[in-house]
C-alpha cells in the first residue's frame, strides 16, 4: 500500500495544486502516493451550508463548528483507519525533517485544514488531532501548510525522487545546513569555483563540504548544533 493522503478542507480546489507538477505530480500519477479531499461544507446541515459560527466569549472572526468538522473527519478517517490525524495550526509543534521522515514511512495522513480564527477545541480533543505548524507566522488557511507538509513527505517516498542518495545529504538530515553548491561555467562574473571542488580529490572535497556545512550552521543556526550535542550527550548516558 502506498502513502495515502486525505485532506479535509473548505477549498478542495487547492489540491493537488503545486503537487500535481514535477516530481510529486509524476509520483501521484505513477501511484507512489494518492490524494483525496473531503469538502467540509458537504457536512453542513442547514440550507445555507454554514460551517462556522461566532467565538464563544466574544471577539473577532469566526470558528469552524465542531459538529460539522467532526462529521467530515469521521468520513475521511472511519473507525479502524490507523493514519495519523494532523491539524495544520500555528500553535502546533513545528514540523521537522525527522517528523517528515516518520510520516513518509507510515501509511499516510489525514490532514485537517483550519480557516477563519481556527477550529473548536473539542474537535481537536475528541478526534485526537496532532497540531502541526510550518513556522512562526500566520497563514489565512491550513491548505498551503498542508501542501508544504505533503511536498516534504512525498519526495521521500520510494520511486519519487530520481536519485535517492541525494535525499540523505540535504540540510537537516545530519543536523547541519548543507554546504554551498557550484556548477559550470568555471568562471562567473569574475568568480571561480573553489579549487578543491575541481581537484578530483574526493577526500578533500568531502572534508571541505563538511567544514563549510559546519561554518554555515554555526553562523546561521547555532540551535541545530546545540540540539545535536544534546542528542549525543543523551546517548552517552
Ligand atoms: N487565530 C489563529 C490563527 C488562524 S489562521 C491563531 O492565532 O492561532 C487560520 C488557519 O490557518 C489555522 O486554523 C491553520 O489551519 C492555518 N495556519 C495558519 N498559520 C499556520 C502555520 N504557521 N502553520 C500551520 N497552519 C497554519
Amino acid at each position: 500500500m502506498s502513502f495515502r493522503a486525505t485532506v479535509v478542507t473548505l477549498y478542495p480546489e487547492m489540491f493537488p495544486g503545486a503537487l500535481g507538477l514535477s516530481l510529486a505530480g509524476r509520483g501521484l500519477e505513477a501511484g507512489a502516493w494518492s490524494l483525496e479531499t473531503v469538502q467540509i461544507r458537504d457536512f453542513a446541515t442547514d440550507r445555507h451550508r454554514t460551517v462556522d459560527d461566532t467565538p464563544a466569549g466574544g471577539g473577532a472572526g469566526m470558528v469552524l463548528r465542531p459538529d460539522i468538522l467532526a462529521s467530515a473527519i469521521d468520513h475521511a478517517a472511519p473507525e479502524g483507519d490507523t493514519r495519523p490525524r494532523l491539524l495544520m495550526s500555528p500553535r502546533g509543534k513545528p514540523l521537522t525533517q525527522a517528523r517528515v521522515r516518520e510520516l513518509s514511512a507510515g501509511p499516510g495522513a489525514v490532514i485537517v485544514c483550519g480557516r477563519f480564527e481556527g477550529v473548536d477545541q473539542r474537535v481537536i480533543d475528541t478526534r485526537g488531532l496532532e497540531e502541526v505548524s510550518i513556522g512562526d507566522y500566520i497563514l489565512s488557511g491550513g491548505e498551503p501548510a498542508a501542501l508544504v507538509l505533503l511536498d516534504a513527505v512525498v519526495r521521500l517516498l520510494p520511486g519519487v525522487m530520481g536519485n535517492d542518495a541525494s535525499a540523505d545529504e540535504e540540510s537537516f538530515e545530519n543536523g547541519l545546513l548543507e554546504h554551498p553548491h557550484f556548477t559550470r561555467p568555471q568562471m562567473f562574473e569574475g568568480l571561480s569555483i573553489p579549487e578543491v571542488l575541481t581537484s578530483g580529490n574526493h577526500g578533500k572535497v568531502a572534508q571541505w563540504r563538511r567544514e563549510q556545512a559546519l561554518r554555515l550552521t554555526e553562523a546561521r543556526r547555532p540551535d541545530l548544533l546545540a540540539a545535536e550535542h544534546g542528542k549525543k550527550d543523551g546517548a552517552d548516558r
